[in-house]
């Protein structure tokens, strides 16, 4: 059975191509195991009828469905554009300016944030995650900067801006971002991410402001700035600080180069796992499908390397945002994910047993070895807090693992999470074989073709709370 369950997981961008409650159940029924939205677009009105949809679709699959809410942070964005569209020829000059409210369809386009006092003649702007490339040429007032094209390209409404050499100093999290956490933790969104964050001292700011709303969300910090990555000290930190990060490659690559892209991803994803936290590898996985009905080879390359190098999940943005093709880019994924993952697999790290986790590290370094050398074909894990069952997966085992918590919160932040399949039930007294007859009988397991039973390895406890496993069983079922 561990032929047909995803190890590494799809986390898809609902947006205007998947507004509506069949397609999300389209989505989520054909293997996408966490929804992100975009707090750049769209209104809290839209947000509540997609966090409906989204738990509904879940609840009718039986597995948890992630809700990772991702704040906008510092990006500045073009205003609306006439007809949605500004043409660009290369040595085209344009005015960028923060006081225009509306495009009369002139060189005059309205931008999100005053850049008049920020930046200095020749520093580089990019537009459009850097389709379109200018440089400063002068400060025309208060409020107005002129830009000179370096290519030709266009332009739409709400695209962002990347000004990589220009200092704002300061606090990422900015007012808009305020109220957004506010509804979010009202919402009770499993995942928070975080956008252009800086240094590690970011994530513990949200961190206070997530508890001062009461809640619980874990964090993703989305790696995308020279900042955060300028050595692997700074990239480090981060990781630690966080809960899980984000390789947002798109914005990443505008600011310090496309090429430095792969060997960061690389390294973060190594972070993540030495550290025990997710790694979500984003940005034009799939990009081309936004448009056609079939990835590239580069692109499928792309998502098996991912899927080689260990990430705990594949993100997919404008493929299911604003693209032509979402449920097939889902399909296509999932594929490349479940051929790369049976013909290959990634290296076990054994963690080290010292400190804090010391429990957790000792029962999953045994626990993947144990399952790995008697051929078992599945982990079952009861677990209150997640936390063994986030340390299983972080030790990459070939094996699916099939969680059971009595915690929502838990299974929803499992379900970002390798090889992981998590959902909830009441805890009760039933351990051990019992609990594996139950969990088939209600299609949790399927013993593979030609065989009789399958072998489970299952860890579970006799209390309902941190650090309460005690038991490892196998048994055949
Ligand atoms: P980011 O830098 O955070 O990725 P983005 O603008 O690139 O921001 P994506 O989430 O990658 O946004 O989505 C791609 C595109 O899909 C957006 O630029 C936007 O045009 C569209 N989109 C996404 N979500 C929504 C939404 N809720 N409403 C309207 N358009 C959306
Ligand atoms: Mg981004
Ligand atoms: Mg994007």
């Amino acid at each position: 059975m561990s032929k047909l369950f995803k190890r590494t997981k799809i986390l898809a961008t609902i947006g205007p191509a998947t507004f509506s409650k069949e397609k999300i159940e389209d989505l989520i029924m054909a293997g996408v195991n966490g929804c992100r939205l975009n707090f750049s677009h769209g209104d809290y009105v839209e947000r509540d009828q997609q966090i409906q949809w989204i738990r509904e679709a879940a609840e009718k699959k039986g597995r948890s469905v992630a809700i990772l809410q991702d704040l906008q942070g510092p990006k500045i964005r073009l205003g609306d554009l006439r007809d949605n569209h500004y043409d660009v020829k290369k040595g085209d000059h344009f005015i960028l300016d923060h006081a225009v409210e509306e495009h009369k369809g002139d060189n005059v386009l309205p931008v999100q944030y005053n850049l008049a006092d920020k930046v200095k003649v020749d520093e580089p702007i990019s537009l459009f995650d850097g389709k379109v490339k200018t440089h400063v040429v002068r400060v025309l007032s208060k409020t107005a900067i002129e830009v000179e094209a370096e290519n030709d390209g266009f332009l739409m409404s709400h695209k962002g801006l990347n000004l990589p050499d220009t200092d704002f100093g300061g606090d990422i999290i900015t007012e808009k971002d305020m109220a957004d956490i506010e509804f979010g933790a009202s919402r009770d969104f499993d995942f928070v991410a975080l956008s252009f964050v800086q240094s590690a001292s970011d994530i513990e700011k949200l961190r206070q402001i997530l508890l001062s709303h009461g809640s619980t969300a874990q964090i993703i910090a989305k790696i995308e700035t020279k900042k955060a990555i300028e050595t692997d000290e700074a990239m480090e930190a981060i990781v630690e600080a966080s809960d899980g990060i984000m390789v947002a490659r798109g914005d990443m690559a505008v600011e310090a180069g496309a090429e430095v892209v792969p060997i960061v991803q690389r390294k973060l994803i190594a972070m993540c796992r030495e550290h025990s936290k997710i790694c979500i590898v984003a940005t034009q996985m799939m990009g081309s499908m936004v448009d056609n009905p079939e990835p590239t080879r580069a692109e499928v390359s792309d998502v098996a390397n991912a899927v080689i190098q260990g990430a705990d999940a594949v993100m997919l943005s404008d493929e299911t945002a604003n693209g032509k093709y979402p449920l097939e880019t889902v399909k296509a994924m999932k594929k490349v994910i479940l051929y790369t993952q049976n013909h290959s697999h990634v290296s076990p790290i054994n963690h080290e047993v010292t400190g804090d986790f010391k429990n957790y590290d000792a029962i999953s370094n045994a626990v993947t070895a144990l399952s790995e050398k008697i051929d078992a074909d599945i982990i079952i894990c009861q677990t209150a807090t997640g936390a063994t069952a986030a340390a299983i997966s972080a030790q990459r085992p070939k094996l699916p693992i099939i969680t059971v918590t009595s915690n929502a919160r838990v299974a929803g932040q499992l379900a970002l999470t390798y090889a992981n399949s998590a959902f909830v039930r009441p805890y009760t007294e039933t351990y051990g074989l019992d609990l594996a007859q139950e969990l088939k009988e209600q299609g949790y397991l399927q013993v593979e073709e030609g065989k009789k039973d399958l072998l489970a390895v299952i860890i579970s406890g006799h209390k309902d709370e941190m650090g309460g496993t005690d038991t490892i069983q196998l048994v055949h079922v």
